[in-house]
C-alpha cells in the first residue's frame, strides 16, 4: 500500500523544526482525578497532566490516551472515574502555555501514517493508532463567506446535548459548537434535497450517512439529532487524536474532507468561529 509508510527519523526530525502557526488555536487534553478517597494513587498524581491531543498521559506505569483508555492495562484503567478536558492552550496558565510553545511530540516512530480518504475513514471507524499528517495553511481563508446564515445556527437549540456529549466523550464543547455552527449556518442549500430526504449528510452535524455507517448508526438513527451529536462529537475526538500538533483549524478541515492535508477555507473559519464563539449571538439574535 503506497500510501501508508512507517514514519522514519528523518521525515520526523523535519516536521519537528516547523513552528507552530500563531493564527491556529492549539488544543490540548488536561487529566483531571475526582481526588475523593477511592482515587487510585497513581490518578491522583495525574491529575492536571496536559498533553497534546495526540499524546498519551504518564499514569502509574503506564500510558494512557485517555481515562479508562481501552488500549491500556487492567489496573490503571478499570473502574477508573476520571475525566478529560479539552482546552485551548490559550486557556493554561501562562507558564504552562511556555510548556506547548515549541512543543516536540515524541510519538512512537511505529505508529502508522494514514493519508487516504478511505484509509483514513476506516481508521477512525476502527479507532487504531494512527498519525493523519495535515499542515497548517496561512493562506486559507478565514473570512466570513457571502452565504453564511447565523440566524440558521441551531449550537443554542442543542447546546444541553453539545456539552452533554462533549465532556463525556472529553472533546472541547466549543469544538462541537464551531462545527455545528459551521455546518447549520452554511448548509441552506441542502433543504431541497432534504425535502425529499435524498441528502448525503445529515444535520445538524452534518453526518455523512454512508461514509459512517460503520460506526454503528443507520441514517434513521442519525436523523435524531442528539445521535447525530453523538457521532458528531465522536468523529472529531478520533480525528483529533490523529491530526499531527492538533489545532482547531486541522480538525476541522479534516471533518469537512477526510483526505485533507493541508488547512482548508472551512477549517480556517471553524477557527474564528471558535475563537469569537460567533454562535453566542444565536441566543439573543433575530
Ligand atoms: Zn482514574
Amino acid at each position: 500500500m503506497g500510501n501508508r509508510k512507517k514514519k522514519d527519523r528523518e521525515i520526523k526530525e523535519d516536521s519537528e523544526s516547523q513552528k507552530p502557526n500563531p493564527n491556529e488555536t492549539r488544543l490540548v487534553k488536561v487529566w483531571r482525578t475526582v481526588g475523593d478517597e477511592k482515587t487510585r494513587e497513581s490518578h491522583q498524581l495525574a491529575d492536571g497532566q496536559i498533553r497534546l491531543l495526540n499524546d498519551t498521559f504518564v499514569v502509574g506505569k503506564a500510558r494512557l490516551m485517555e481515562p479508562r483508555d481501552p488500549l491500556g492495562p487492567p489496573e490503571e484503567t478499570f473502574n477508573c472515574r476520571c475525566t478529560l478536558e479539552v482546552v485551548p492552550v490559550s486557556n493554561l496558565m501562562h507558564e504552562q502555555q511556555l510548556d506547548f510553545e515549541n512543543v516536540k511530540v515524541s510519538r512512537d516512530s511505529s505508529v502508522t501514517v494514514i493519508n487516504m480518504e478511505a484509509d483514513r475513514r476506516r481508521n477512525i471507524i476502527d479507532g487504531a493508532p494512527a498519525v493523519f499528517e495535515i499542515a497548517d495553511n496561512p493562506n486559507a481563508d478565514a473570512s466570513a463567506p457571502f452565504i453564511e446564515w447565523p440566524e440558521k445556527s441551531q449550537v443554542f437549540r442543542y447546546d444541553g446535548i453539545i456539552q452533554g456529549e462533549a465532556i463525556r466523550q472529553g472533546v472541547d464543547p466549543d469544538l462541537v459548537r464551531a462545527i455545528m455552527y459551521m455546518e447549520t449556518t452554511h448548509g441552506h442549500l441542502d433543504w431541497i434535497p432534504a425535502l425529499i430526504d435524498v441528502n448525503k449528510s445529515l444535520l445538524p452535524m452534518n453526518i455523512k450517512t454512508e461514509t459512517w455507517r460503520d460506526l454503528g448508526w443507520s441514517r434513521e438513527d442519525l436523523k435524531d439529532p442528539k445521535t447525530n451529536i453523538k457521532a458528531g462529537t465522536l468523529i472529531l475526538k478520533r480525528t483529533g487524536e490523529r491530526v499531527e500538533d492538533p489545532t482547531v483549524e486541522k480538525i476541522a478541515s479534516v471533518y469537512n474532507f477526510l483526505g485533507r492535508e493541508k488547512v482548508n477555507d472551512y477549517g480556517a473559519r471553524v477557527g474564528v468561529i471558535y475563537r469569537e464563539k460567533l454562535w453566542k449571538e444565536d441566543a439573543v439574535g433575530e
